[in-house]
């Protein structure tokens, strides 16, 4: 499933370069995730790399936008041209 970022981010900055899906970017507020965009770094990484680098952690599942393993790299696959 997708990722998302709660109101408990405070605008550090860090994890909207590490995305390799380009899916973080600054919202009125907070960041956000593109749900559309965001594999949970499935075909990227091991781990989700927002996740891992946020220090307040505030990066949770996104219950709203459930995927499996299967769905995630189908999103992935899509999004790098290699279907
Ligand atoms: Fe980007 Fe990965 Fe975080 Fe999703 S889990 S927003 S793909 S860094
Ligand atoms: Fe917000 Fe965490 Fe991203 Fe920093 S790393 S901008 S606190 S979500």
């Amino acid at each position: 499933m997708a990722l998302k970022i709660t109101e408990l981010c405070i605008n550090c900055d860090v994890c909207e370069p590490v995305c390799p899906n380009l899916a973080i970017s600054q919202g009125i507020e907070i960041y956000e995730i593109d749900p559309a965009l965001c594999t949970e770094c499935v075909g990227h990484f091991d781990v989700p790399q927002c996740r891992a680098i946020c220090p307040v952690d505030c990066i949770p599942n996104d219950l709203d936008h459930v995927e499996t393993q299967e769905q995630l790299m189908a999103k992935y696959r899509h999004l790098v041209g290699k279907e």
